[in-house]
């Protein structure tokens, strides 16, 4: 299923969250903080077209850097490449490439931040555009989900 991860707009912790349509308010475990939430069936099957916090249709993907086990794996990797001349390195470069870049890429709404993980529809889901970004968070342009246009 995929996982929802809302950036608390009060103290700006991170609300952990699986979609149910039923479910129309994710509280803040820090400050408590409601946060009202619109999931609909497409979210249930992990297709992400409307963000459930802000409504909008803008979002950029990225390598799920948050990943502690990326993190465990490269020290290890680093301390079994003492031994090994370097070739664990080598091995967690090909881990990273075939299983990582595939598998754990993160959705981001550029309006209000919120994380997606397991995004079925990932493909359809551009790269980060920093004008883009820059419209729609400073200006508040509203791209309904297209791709910049010049
Ligand atoms: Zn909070
Ligand atoms: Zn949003």
């Amino acid at each position: 299923m995929m996982e929802v991860q809302i950036t608390c707009l009060s103290c700006g912790s991170s609300i952990e969250c699986l979609p149910d349509q039923h479910a129309h308010k994710a509280e803040c475990g820090v400050c408590k903080n409601i946060q009202e939430v619109k999931f609909t069936p497409l979210h249930e099957e992990g297709i992400l077209k409307d963000c459930p916090v802000c409504n909008r249709q803008d979002f950029y993907k990225q390598k799920d850097f948050n990943r502690k086990i990326g993190v465990l794996l490269f020290v290890i990797a680093a301390i079994l490449s003492i031994w090994t001349y370097g070739m664990s390195l080598v091995v967690l470069y090909l881990v990273d490439l075939f299983l990582f870049k595939k598998l754990a890429m993160v959705a981001i709404c550029y309006k209000c931040r919120t994380n997606f993980r397991r995004v079925k529809n990932m493909d359809e889901i551009r790269d980060y555009d920093h004008e883009m970004n820059d419209r729609i968070v400073y200006s508040d342009h509203d791209f309904k989900g297209k791709p910049l246009s010049h």
